[in-house]
């Protein structure tokens, strides 16, 4: 599904990453950890396309095709989903009404017509009832006012209605508490499929109680130093970081 090589990319003449290997395959959910500075935000931002990060060698490929020249609303189109894409506020523009036009958007790009209403409400109501929204979130303007939980809620919505092929979650630094974190894991458990590919950038091992990942990958100082399997984390938030990096010293 998604492949890197050799990702090198800098913002200024600071290079932040230095040379990343990543391979997802469809069906398999892939955690990135790693310390703050890491480069895990940087990694999933160039992924969907953000053109402020100046990619200087390496490749990212989505299902075989090149994404480099595609801007992030094309990616979007092909099935990349990052989160927090639209962390903005829209007064008056309710989640579902937002969630329609992203749909109909993506088929348009797609040589697809619109949805037909009646499909729209009839996939917006399973959606809905399988993550357990309920219709007043559903009317309220696009993360006005939005909790930390809402505005996982409203992700995980996104989500599940673009049904994207490859979804990265960054749960950034931000505190996420208990309830998020749970509106998190219910929903990827609930829409991974082995049609799909998930990334889930976390330093918190304990969304990993939730979501149990397939692949985890220390990122470390712009490169992936270590890959495992669900146990790394667990030794991660036993031993902390600082080993992983005596080993690169060593
Ligand atoms: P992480 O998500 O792992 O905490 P980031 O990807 O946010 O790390 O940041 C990696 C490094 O790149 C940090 O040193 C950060 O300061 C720097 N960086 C990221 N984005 C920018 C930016 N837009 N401008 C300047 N420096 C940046
Ligand atoms: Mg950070
Ligand atoms: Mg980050």
């Amino acid at each position: 599904m998604l492949s890197i090589k050799n990702l090198h990319a800098s913002i200024g003449d600071k290079e932040i990453l230095k040379g990343i290997n990543l391979e997802v395959k469809a069906g398999e959910i892939h955690a990135i950890m790693g310390p703050n500075g890491a480069g895990k935000s940087t990694l999933a931002s160039i992924i969907a396309g953000n053109e402020t990060y100046e990619v200087t060698e390496g490749e990212i490929s989505l299902e075989g095709e090149d994404l480099s020249d595609l801007a992030p609303e094309e990616r979007a189109h092909k099935g990349v989903f990052l989160s927090f894409q639209y962390p903005v506020e829209i007064p008056g523009v309710s989640v579902t009404n937002f969630i329609r036009t992203a749909i109909n958007e993506t088929r348009k790009a797609n040589g697809k017509e619109e949805m037909p209403a009646n499909e729209m409400l009839k996939v917006i109501r399973e959606k809905s009832e399988l993550l357990e929204i309920d219709r007043k979130f559903l009317s309220r303007s696009l993360n006005e006012g939005f909790s930390g939980g809402e505005k996982k809620r409203n992700e995980i919505f996104q989500m599940a209605m673009l049904e994207p092929k490859l979804a990265i979650l960054d749960e950034t630094d931000s505190g996420l508490d208990i309830d998020a974190l749970r509106i998190v894991a219910n929903g990827v458990n609930k829409l991974k499929s082995d049609k799909n590919a998930i990334v889930v950038i976390t330093h918190y091992q304990r969304l990993l109680d939730y979501i149990v990942p397939d692949f985890v990958h220390v990122l470390l100082n712009g490169k992936i130093v270590k890959s495992g399997d669900a146990s790394l984390a667990l030794e991660l938030e036993e031993r902390g970081y600082d080993w992983i990096k005596q080993e690169q010293e060593a």
